[in-house]
């Protein structure tokens, strides 16, 4: 045994983890051994998580996760806990402390990473993809990629603070402030980026979803206009409501080929566009029409900055928690994790949560 690691987990009990055993279809709770720290990580005990489209993509087995996963892995990256073991290098965390932490663990000395660029560091390694995730009682991080829970902020959000990252980073990847906004895509990260645009000042938020439920959620988390894509003056609507000429700026959340082309048919001559939403075969478009002679500025977004996002959102929370609430619409106990990815791909749910209790036994 290292000197270093004065242990007060004991590493011989086992706990459960939802995982994915084997290529393919669903995920199933197994037990596995609590896991070893470095001397720069911390053990977070498990409190809450979150069920992101990511792991539903990784529960069907999609082309995207048959590619990417390496089974027997735990899923799960969005979550909330307490520090409950510290590497013998870490002094700047106290145990017990709530955090929640960047679930990408970049390498440190790519060109990105010491660009200051880490969000598109080349050998990242995601938790819950690429290496053990957080649907688990404990889960060692590197202490850099820790974020404290400010005191202010509720453990509902805390767990949050990863989509959450993805909607401020890509409402602050252009200035906003004064301008019309388009969202196209209202699964949790577009609806999050409603009240996000609003906060960081733009004028209107313009919602293009094809399912009711979730034009409900936005008009509850403060879009101005949210549109039915399949009805037939769809366009006219979004120009109607920018000023005959469209928005300025167009957050595309859904990864559907039609709703970017939509997005950038509309979007105003110079306008601005972020892509989040991954398509998820290559799309085709008619370039010169709708970027070149429009003049529009594309940006891929991938992440969150590290970590200017997490400050913005923090901030956002601090003062604007109780706008996302419409949001999160369940949660349920981690054994009953079915029926959180049911109602996810059935299209039936904003944000699902999952309590850990189950797993701290
Ligand atoms: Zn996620
Ligand atoms: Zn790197």
């Amino acid at each position: 045994m290292n000197k270093w690691s004065r242990k007060t987990i004991p590493r011989r009990q086992w706990v459960k983890a939802l995982r994915k055993l084997e290529k393919g279809p669903g995920l199933s709770i197994e037990d596995i051994a609590v896991p070893e720290i470095g001397p720069h990580d911390c053990l977070i005990e498990i409190d809450r998580a979150a069920i992101c489209g990511t792991d539903l993509h990784i529960y069907e087995w999609d082309p995207w996760s048959a590619g990417r996963i390496k089974p027997p892995v735990t899923t799960g990256h969005e979550f909330m806990g307490r520090i409950v073991e510290l590497g013998k290098e870490v002094t700047h965390l106290p145990k017990g402390m709530r955090v929640t932490a960047e679930g990408h663990i970049i390498c440190g000395y790519c060109k990105y990473c010491r660009t200051g660029n880490g969000h598109v560091c080349e050998n990242v390694k995601i938790i819950g993809v690429d290496r053990e995730g957080a649907f688990t009682r404990y889960l060692s991080m590197p202490a850099a990629n820790i974020w404290p829970i400010h005191e202010k902020i509720d453990d509902k959000y805390g767990s949050i603070f990863d989509p959450l990252g993805n909607a401020v980073h890509s409402v602050r990847a252009q200035d906003i402030a004064g301008k019309n906004v388009l969202i196209t895509g209202a699964g949790s990260i577009g609806l999050f980026s409603i009240p996000v645009a609003k906060a960081f000042g733009a004028t209107k938020v313009i919602v293009v979803e094809p399912v009711e439920l979730k034009r409900k959620l936005a008009y509850e988390c403060g879009a101005d206009l949210c549109i039915d894509p399949s009805s037939s003056d769809a366009k006219d609507q979004v120009l109607q409501e920018s000023n005959g000429i469209g928005p300025e700026i167009l957050i595309e959340m859904s990864g559907n080929q039609h709703a970017l082309r939509f997005g950038l048919e509309v979007l105003q001559n110079g306008g601005e566009a972020a892509l989040l939403g991954i398509p998820s075969r290559p799309v085709e478009l008619d370039v010169n029409r709708l970027i070149i002679f429009k003049s529009i500025t594309i940006r891929g977004i991938n992440g969150r900055l590290m970590f200017k996002t997490w400050y913005d959102s923090e901030q956002f929370l601090l003062k604007h928690a109780s706008e996302i609430d419409p949001i999160l619409t369940h949660t349920f106990p981690i054994t009953e994790f079915e029926q959180g990815f049911q109602l996810l791909k059935d299209g039936k749910a904003g944000k699902i949560s999952l309590t850990l209790e189950d797993f701290h036994e």
